[in-house]
């Protein structure tokens, strides 16, 4: 199969619709980062997702749809809170998980009964998800526990000749996975962090959210997506605290001494006292928000040219770094947890 890598146009957003109601999978920009995807009622595209991505069969989706979108189609409830926060929050990095009609392919949901549903504010996803209106399943466009793709030619280096569209957005400005909260119980629960930050939800609301705790081996968790090693580069990773910059060092200096080529990913300011003693850094930026944008960029250029990464987890806490470390430390995990 032939990969057309295509500038998100009216003509290209037609052809891509063409495609996903012919029950087919495409990739398509959006402002976190790039996804696959397929129709949400359709049995068979969401398998094909599954299955094209390596995905676990018990990592359920997420729904995207317009931002007019009558979600009453598909969610059953709802709540207040929900109203409340796609208001502030939406078209945005924030996916909410309602209690579902059931009316979605059961494959999506992996046989849980709610659905996660988000509505993205990338203009080009917003004009596809409107010339479809149907939801679209779309986790992202990368094989499963590979890094999440920012740009077109990172999908196209997962995916070149395994499906046959790619939309070009641009870069993803978000870089990291949406916020996913779980309003289908009685207190809101946040299932993973993003952009959106707890922070940011809680003065929102007004009150205090709860945060799903790591799961312990064997338990059964609500989401199940949050298990999973993920977003790792393919080349050996050691990871080390802010304060650890030494130890972090002498790791550096035993392993190039051994010949290894080594990089060092860490934050603007760090970036000196590596470069100074002889390696090569990939600057992770200042702010958290670049902080975020930048960080499976980087990840992909480590796995290029470098045998080993070594990363420095940036100073700051809170906030939008909470989901850049989940990331990070994700990434340099060395193998699953609780699987
Ligand atoms: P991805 O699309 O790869 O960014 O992953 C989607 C995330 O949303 C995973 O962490 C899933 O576990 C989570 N998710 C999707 N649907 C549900 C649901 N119905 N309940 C709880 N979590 C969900
Ligand atoms: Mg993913």
């Amino acid at each position: 199969m032939v990969t057309s890598v295509l500038p998100i146009t009216k003509e290209n957003i037609e052809r891509a619709k063409e495609l996903v109601t012919a029950g087919e999978v495409v990739a398509i920009p959006t402002e976190t980062v790039y996804g696959l995807g397929g129709s949400a009622f359709d049995d068979n595209a969401v398998k094909r997702i599954f299955e094209v991505k390596g995905r676990p069969n018990d990592n359920p989706l997420i729904a995207h749809v317009h931002a007019d979108y009558d979600l009453s189609k598909i969610i059953d409830y709802d709540p207040p809170c929900a109203k409340l926060l796609r208001k502030k929050f939406l078209p945005g990095p924030l996916t909410l998980v309602y209690p579902s009609t059931g009316k979605v392919s059961p494959y999506v949901s992996c046989g849980l009964n709610t659905l996660a549903v988000r509505v993205p504010a990338h203009v080009g996803a917003q004009a596809f998800l409107k010339a479809v209106d149907i939801p679209v399943v779309a986790p992202s466009a990368n094989l499963s526990r590979h890094v999440s793709p920012t740009s077109a030619a990172h999908v196209y280096d997962d995916f070149a000749g395994k499906i046959p569209l790619i939309l070009d957005g641009g870069e993803a400005v978000g870089g990291i996975e949406s916020t996913v909260l779980d309003v289908s119980g009685e207190i809101p629960m946040l299932l993973r962090p993003g952009l959106v930050t707890k922070e940011e939800i809680e003065r929102a609301l007004g009150y205090e959210i709860a945060t799903m705790s790591e799961p312990k081996q064997g338990e059964r968790v609500k989401s199940p997506g949050v298990l999973y090693k993920h977003y790792s580069p393919r080349c050996p990773t050691k990871l080390f605290k802010a304060e650890e910059k030494a130890t972090a060092l002498q790791a550096c200096l035993t392993e190039k001494e051994k010949g290894v080529t080594v990089a060092v990913l860490a934050e603007e300011g760090a970036r000196k006292y590596f470069e100074e003693r002889g390696f090569a850094v990939l600057s992770l930026g200042s702010t958290p928000q670049e902080m975020a944008a930048s960080l499976y960029a980087r990840l992909r250029e480590a796995e290029q040219s470098f045998q080993l990464l070594v990363a420095i987890e940036p100073n700051e806490q809170g906030g939008v770094m909470t989901g850049v470390m989940n990331r990070l430390r994700k990434a340099c995990t060395s193998s699953d947890v609780a699987h």
